[in-house]
């Protein structure tokens, strides 16, 4: 059986425990491969490796830093329908979505944070009293690590900006999915990439994750994850005043207007709520619909999510694979039968496929308050909630009901009442009449339960380097 191993130093390794955990093929249930369960011993090793790598990384110019990214962006590019293979077959996603969507946008972030860097200039100011000039410089080594939903895409996303600000990382992808960022850690191997500036350790968040946080050689910890896992990683770099960035978790909020071009734009709405099985944070799994259109958007709505096909990750059809693990396909029925319990009506799905493999149906429910568990607490599964509001007033309260804050979608021809919402919205991301519009260099992150921080863009650049201020008398 495969086996997926650390990445230190530039090779290789077994964990030292020579302990395995079992990865799965969401699509059947099968284990196919066994990942190391690494150990505070591993995560000490790799940390090792990056400490003694960091001096001559950061030595390097900018543009040598840049090219050494441009070419693991084109040795990525070169083999797009390996990884998306990996990709599907671990977490169970759509090849082509895999194919076409996030590793092209993986190859994306390391090219743009490759230039980002060459772009990235220091502040100066010319005053009375003489000249200030600030630098940034790298903080040495950094940790990452993300979850299963979108493994290589999130993985990229943290370490292109931070190898291109000057730091070596130890990475810790999701155990759930630990294949691409192991192919991709090989890769970086193959093009030479210098020893101990790109480290994998795998392993469980119980076994790997404070040993990661706490060592105090690892200087900033860019976590994606779960709201409870970023919780309690704040509480432990809050201890001991090092740099967390944290994007966790979401409820996200879909407001449909009256006026909108809602039928036109359905198929953006559906995919809104049901992409990767609503296994992305910024899904908008509570659908607000004003009350002179609930009727007909729910009769639509519903009908385009019966049609949405569910299937096999290499099936080129699927819109929907399976959901990621036996234990969160449990999690996900578990909400729906609560749904079921608060007095939900169940309109469509509501159950899982009869078939090997952890698929379930795209469900939508409707006759539940704001206050429910259902529209409060994140499923991160196809499961949604219609609304009816009256108002503008009461949309944006049920908007920004509950704890999260991280997205939220508008949907109307009044461009005045979008921007006055979304300068209303509690949340770190709006978008009006589209979805996850995405753009390298503008702030992505949540406020409230949603996270602490931003990344992307010169955001990502200044999380990844230390300022310094510097004052010069000119008299
Ligand atoms: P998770 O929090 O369970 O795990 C995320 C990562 O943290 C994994 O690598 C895991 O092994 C590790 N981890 C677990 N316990 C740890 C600990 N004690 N210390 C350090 N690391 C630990 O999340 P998940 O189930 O993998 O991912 C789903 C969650 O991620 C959802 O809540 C989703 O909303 C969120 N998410 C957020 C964003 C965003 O940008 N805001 C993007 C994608 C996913």
């Amino acid at each position: 059986m495969q086996r997926l191993m650390h990445w230190i130093d530039g090779a290789a390794r077994a964990p030292g425990s020579d302990r395995w955990l079992p990865v799965h093929e969401p699509a059947s249930g099968r284990v196919y491969a066994e990942v190391a369960a690494g150990g505070a011993d591993d995560v000490a090793a790799a940390v090792t490796a990056a400490a003694r790598a960091a001096p001559a990384w950061a030595a390097l110019s900018n543009s040598a830093r840049a090219a050494w990214l441009e070419r693991l962006a084109a040795a990525l590019e070169a083999r797009i329908d390996d990884f998306a293979h990996v990709e599907a077959r671990d977490g169970g996603k759509p090849f082509v979505l895999a194919r076409d969507a996030e590793i092209p946008r993986a190859v994306a972030n390391l090219r743009f944070f490759a230039h980002a860097a060459t772009q990235f200039a220091s502040e100066s100011h010319h005053g009375e009293a003489g000249l200030n000039y600030t630098l940034r410089t790298p903080l040495g080594v950094v940790a990452t690590i993300s979850p299963w939903n979108l493994p290589l895409y999130l993985f990229t996303w943290k370490i292109a900006p931070a190898l291109a600000a000057g730091n070596t990382v130890v990475a810790k992808p999701s155990e759930v999915t630990p294949a691409s960022a192991t192919l991709l850690a090989e890769l970086s191997g193959e093009i030479g990439f210098p020893p101990g500036v790109i480290n994998v350790v795998h392993g469980s968040g119980a076994d790997v994750g404070d040993a990661l946080v706490d060592d105090p050689r690892v200087r900033a910890v860019s976590f994606t994850g779960s709201t409870a896992v970023g919780r309690r990683i704040g509480a432990r770099t809050g201890a001991a005043l090092k740099k967390a960035s944290l994007e966790l978790g979401g409820k996200n909020a879909t407001l449909v207007f009256a006026d909108s071009d809602w039928e036109t734009q359905l198929g953006t709405l559906v995919r809104s709520a049901f992409q990767n099985s609503g296994q992305i944070c910024l899904c908008g799994s509570r659908i607000l619909v004003e009350r002179g259109i609930y009727e007909s958007f729910r009769e639509r709505f519903v009908a385009e999510a019966l049609a949405l096909r569910v299937g096999d990750p290499m099936d080129s059809d699927a819109r929907m694979g399976p959901l990621v693990s036996q234990a969160h396909f449990d999690k996900v029925l578990a909400a729906i039968e609560r749904a079921r319990a608060e007095g939900g009506h169940v309109l469509c799905g509501g159950h899982a496929l009869a078939r090997p493999g952890w698929f379930v149906a795209p469900t939508v429910i409707d006759g539940l308050g704001p206050d429910c568990a259902t529209n409060r607490e994140e499923i991160f599964g196809p499961v949604v909630t219609l609304q009816p509001f009256d108002d503008d007033a009461q949309a944006l309260a049920l908007a920004n009901a509950g704890d999260y804050g991280l997205s939220a979608s508008i949907w109307t021809r009044d461009l005045v009442r979008a921007h006055r919402l979304a300068a209303a919205l509690r949340v770190g991301m709006v978008w009006i009449n589209t979805w996850l519009m995405r753009d390298l260099r503008t702030p992505f992150g949540g406020t409230g339960a949603s996270g602490l921080g931003r990344e992307g863009g010169v955001e990502a650049m200044r999380f990844f380097t230390e300022p310094k201020n510097i004052g010069l008398s000119l008299e």
